[in-house]
């Protein structure tokens, strides 16, 4: 099964992989993990990601696609995968359809979670604080500034892949702001013809 998973910052999409990634034995593809990781190893890449990342924005397509294309083709990714954080752009989009198709490869699933804009600012402060309190290092974009700026990115530049999917009959929309378990439930009854085609 091939998805993507598309909300805003603070939506729950890493915590709903990491569990579509349990139940359905695909890999958990995100590039803001990928990107992190090249931050920290100094790559040419990470050293042009780091500044445009602690302030919100988003890292150049071409840079992201590239990344997403070389991780499509590891082993690991055949049986299939989640998109997390991926596309961010109809750009992004466009250029992911084309690398699908270049590699026989296509989408089953878009799935939206839909939260409350005013709930976001709140529940990434929390997350923050618990992130403080256990000791862990905060991400340098978890600040007021840059969350203001990634939601702001978000709402002018992703969300308008919710119609750009909607007209290819792949969206599907579940309520966010349930709790984690019901989110779950949600994402499996909207997933359910997927998952009765491929069996599993
Ligand atoms: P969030 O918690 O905001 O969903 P992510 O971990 O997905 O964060 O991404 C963190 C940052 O990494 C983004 O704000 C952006 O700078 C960069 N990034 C991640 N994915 C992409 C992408 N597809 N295109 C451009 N930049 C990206």
């Amino acid at each position: 099964m091939r998805l993507i998973l598309l909300g805003p910052p603070g939506a729950g999409k890493g915590t709903q992989a990491q569990r579509l990634v349990q139940r359905h034995g695909i890999v958990q593809l995100s590039t803001g993990d990928m990107l992190r990781a090249a931050v920290k190893a100094k790559t040419p890449i990470g050293r042009k990601a780091e500044a445009i990342m602690a302030r919100g924005d988003l890292v150049p397509d071409d840079v992201v696609v590239a990344i997403v294309s070389d991780r499509i083709d590891e082993a690991d990714a055949r049986k299939g995968f989640i998109l997390d954080g991926f596309p961010r752009t109809v750009a992004q989009a466009e250029a992911l359809e084309r690398l699908l198709a270049e590699k026989g490869l296509r989408l089953d699933a878009v799935v939206e979670l839909q939260v409350d804009e005013g709930a976001l600012l709140k529940r990434l402060e929390s997350r923050i604080a618990q992130m403080v309190a256990r000791g862990e290092p905060v991400r340098p974009d978890d600040n007021a500034q840059a969350l203001k700026t990634r939601l702001h990115v978000y709402r002018t530049q992703t969300a308008p892949l919710i119609a750009f999917y909607g007209k290819k009959g792949l969206l599907r929309s579940v309520d966010g702001m349930a709790a984690i378990e019901a989110v779950a439930a949600a994402i499996d009854g909207a997933l359910s013809p997927e998952i009765a085609v491929r069996g599993g």
